[in-house]
């Protein structure tokens, strides 16, 4: 069982009718990259070639064989003490998602959103937008997230793992971490246990934000500014 759930949210089971989000409690994440993994896994993504660029982060970026890449920014603290913050970064399920406004214009049906979830959906039609259109879509993203396949022309990103969430069972990234990072449920219900949480972590990390919070379904929890994470890990 996933320890998400010991600070409080019931888990999904089955209720489809309600958005839905993901907390990402950053101050929780060890990198051990098993979200990274499983999300491979269950979409069944080929590996791919790569190397060691110096850096605990491998691959080096989100491509169309990953679509979550646990992020790793290391930094000296004040007192010179070096500060290890790991960012297990994917698609933000934006409320109002700009790359379906951009792709819309173009090629209509290209970038869904699911009235179930709230997960935003990117189909195969994205393969009909011309490279030009693509790339708006992919400088819309204020997240920088989708990615574009070569052969088949068609975009990339995370897609919530809708297929389980409609079988009653929670994301896969959400399942596999092993230190209760992640948290899925009811937005109105996640909302909550992060707000619960930030007060938590705020006695240590008095600087600690949820990044966007209104704006997004998957909800981070910062501990330090954004610019100890990665440059688009917040968009305020
Ligand atoms: S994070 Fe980017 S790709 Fe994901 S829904 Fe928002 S705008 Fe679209
Ligand atoms: S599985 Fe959990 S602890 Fe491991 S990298 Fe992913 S979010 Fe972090």
């Amino acid at each position: 069982m996933n320890r998400g759930a010991s600070f409080g949210a019931r888990p999904l089971e089955g209720d489809h009718s309600m958005p839905k989000s993901i907390l990402v409690d950053t101050t929780r994440c060890t990198a051990c990259r098993g979200c990274q993994m499983a999300c491979k896994d269950w979409h069944n993504l080929p590996a791919i070639p790569t190397k060691q660029t110096g850096t605990h982060q491998n691959p080096p970026d989100l491509n169309p064989c990953n679509l979550k890449v646990v992020r790793f920014h290391e930094h000296l603290d004040k007192n010179g003490k070096v500060v290890w913050n790991c960012f297990p970064d994917q698609c933000r399920h934006c409320l109002t998602p700009i790359c379906k406004d951009v792709a819309d214009m173009a090629v209509p049906g290209a970038i869904l959103k699911d009235p179930d979830t709230g997960a935003v959906l990117f189909t195969e039609k994205t393969a009909l937008l011309s490279p030009e259109d693509a790339q708006a879509v992919i400088d819309a993203c204020p997240y920088n997230i989708p990615r574009l396949d070569p052969k088949t022309r068609m975009l990339s990103k995370c897609d919530m793992c809708v297929d389980r969430i409609a079988a009653g069972m929670q994301p896969m990234c959400v399942k596999t971490c092993p230190t209760g990072t992640m948290l899925f449920g009811e937005r109105e219900e996640i909302l909550k246990e992060a707000n619960k949480r930030l007060e938590i972590v705020k006695k240590q990390f008095p600087d600690a934000f949820l990044a966007d919070s209104r704006d997004v379904n998957v909800i981070y929890l910062l501990a330090e500014a954004k610019e100890h994470y990665y440059e688009y890990a917040a968009f305020m």
